[in-house]
């Protein structure tokens, strides 16, 4: 069994993700369940982008044997929704965690939920959203859960904007500027050994803030295990880069591998 936990709103990203679980299971399921405990922000809430019917059309492309489950608040969590804690340690406090209180307590409760719903061999995640692929190790690991954590590589536009439901609430220019979030995290990787970081991550808050209705929240070097943000580099660990930048009220995150 695979399992797909999804929030809907299904672009190229979240395909590739079920194409992945079709080849390597017997039985794929993907869940659409826009998750009210992880959302900090009742508008952000409410104007989530939905559309069921399309996103069956094209989960059934894929294979008309792929199951969806697609269930109502009340079937999940009842007359109150109950937001489990945990003790993710360092993980859940830096990054998206600083800016979305509780958040990732809501993702892993409804996680949570799903994997003991399913009993999974496989369930899929988005390298996009690194830190939460970090939350469900440790979730796993946390709840003695037994299953495979795959995680799946950024599917992005031509111009290197990383795919995400969000992305529709942009303008066309604002889609074409907002390359400039890839961009960035490529210049960073590029300049990574070699020069100032400090003075890189500066010229790229300055052209960020320049271009209209754009402002960068954060741009962080974090290990990439421990997601505790780094200002001295030790060679022998693994770090990466991870940015969010709001246009409008929009935020658009992104992450990279630097070595
Ligand atoms: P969401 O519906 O935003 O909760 O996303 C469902 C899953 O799809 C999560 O595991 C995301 O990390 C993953 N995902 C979202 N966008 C992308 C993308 N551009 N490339 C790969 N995976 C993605």
């Amino acid at each position: 069994i695979g399992l797909v936990p999804t929030m809907g709103a299904l672009h190229r990203g979240h395909l590739s993700l079920i194409e992945k679980a079709f080849n390597e299971n017997d039985v794929v399921w993907v869940s659409i369940f826009i998750n009210p405990t992880q959302f900090n922000n009742s508008n952000d809430l409410i104007n989530y982008p939905k559309n069921l019917k399309n996103d069956e059309l094209l989960i059934k492309k894929i294979s008309k044997s792929i199951e969806i489950f697609s269930p109502n608040e009340f079937e999940i969590y009842g007359e109150n929704p109950k937001i489990k804690t945990y003790d993710f340690k360092t993980i859940d406090n830096e990054l998206e965690g600083r800016f979305r209180k509780n958040h990732f307590n809501g993702v892993a409760t409804i996680v949570s939920k799903l994997l003991n719903l399913f009993k999974p061999n496989n369930v899929y995640f988005g390298e996009k959203d690194y830190q939460q692929t970090q939350i469900i190790k440790k979730l796993i690991s946390l709840e003695k859960i037994n299953v495979n954590l795959n995680i799946c590589p950024t599917v992005r536009e031509k111009n290197g904007l990383a795919l995400s439901s969000r992305n529709n609430f942009l303008s066309y220019s604002e889609r074409n500027d907002a390359s400039i979030i890839y961009k960035s995290l490529i210049l960073l990787k590029n300049n990574f050994n070699t020069s100032n970081l400090i003075s890189t991550k500066k010229e790229i808050k300055n052209n960020i803030n320049k271009k209209k209705n754009f402002q960068l929240e954060y741009l962080e070097i974090a290990d990439a295990s421990t997601l505790k943000i780094q200002s001295k580099i030790n060679p022998k660990n693994s770090y990466r880069a991870f940015i969010c930048v709001r246009v409008n009220d929009i935020r658009l995150i992104d992450n990279i591998l630097l070595n």
